[in-house]
């Protein structure tokens, strides 16, 4: 990957400024000759190393506001910042190399690529970084053996149960080792026990210094995080720090404890 230094590739570790910041940040869609405001001027910075929980009914604007701090999606206004540096003032590859180099995103229905092999969907990322082959393979089984898929290298998705499935989507966001995780209801086609253990997954990624951003409409998925925003109508109504949170342990236990 080349780029000036000044580029996004030059990460500032210092973390003199926010992982993501927006200023203002506006999305409007046209649509029968009404005007749309899915994000409605939205400020605020999310530090390294935080675990937000973004919440809020369904159409309140969460996936618009992932989508546009993911670099998926450009603003109608305002600003979306990545470690200090403008987006608009990107290169559309600048864009897409952070995109695929410090952003791990992970959906509600998974979005493997059928007929493909856990190994090879999960090496998808590192194609488009330019890794070699023998190179993909072999960071493609590490990622898939740290969650817990060892025995599930060769399985096509419908092979797979959902979570098992949820957590080959979970490699590839991480196979690139990423700054942060952006989930967009990440349990959402989940079952309670199941859900769990994508939360513990999403506490141990983050006690090892990876930002965690979830989109949830579901408060017990919320209450795991760290702090919660809350979207209604494409504005932020409630930012706040969560004193008592939930605490998944690792995969296996259904157990889950409260701290304060
Ligand atoms: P959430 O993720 O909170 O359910 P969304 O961000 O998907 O909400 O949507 C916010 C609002 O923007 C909704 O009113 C939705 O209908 C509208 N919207 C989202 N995407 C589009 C689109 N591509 N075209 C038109 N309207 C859209
Ligand atoms: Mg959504």
């Amino acid at each position: 990957m080349t780029g000036p230094p000044d580029s996004a590739f030059a990460v500032d570790e210092s973390g003199a400024q926010p992982l993501v910041e927006t200023r203002g940040l506006v999305k409007t869609y046209e649509l029968g000759g009404e005007t749309i405001h899915a994000v409605n001027d939205v400020s605020l910075s999310i530090e390294r190393g935080e675990y937000v929980a973004i919440m809020g009914a369904s159409g309140s604007g969460k996936s618009t506001f992932m989508n546009m701090i993911g670099c998926l999606d450009i603003p109608s206004a305002g600003q979306v910042l990545i470690d200090g540096i403008p987006i608009e003032s990107m290169t559309s590859d600048d864009m897409a190399g952070l995109r695929n180099s410090k952003i791990g995103f992970v959906f509600q229905q998974f979005n493997l690529l059928a007929r493909t092999s856990s190994i090879d969907n999960v090496a998808v990322p590192l194609i488009y970084a330019g890794i070699d082959a023998a190179e993909r393979r072999e960071r493609a089984i590490a990622k898939l053996e740290e969650m817990g898929l060892g025995e599930r290298l060769l399985n096509t998705p419908a092979k797979l149960s959902g979570g098992q499935q949820q957590r080959v989507a979970i490699a590839r966001a991480l196979v690139t080792e990423p700054l942060m995780l952006l989930a967009d209801e990440p349990t959402g086609a989940l079952d309670t026990q199941t859900s769990m253990e994508i939360m513990a997954i999403f506490e141990q990624l983050n006690a090892s210094g990876i930002t965690v951003i979830v989109v949830t409409h579901e408060n017990e998925i919320a209450d795991h995080a760290k702090r919660r925003i809350e979207f209604r109508d494409g504005k932020v109504i409630e930012d706040r720090i969560v004193t008592s949170r939930t605490i998944a342990v690792p995969m296996g236990g259904a157990a889950s404890e409260v701290v304060t």
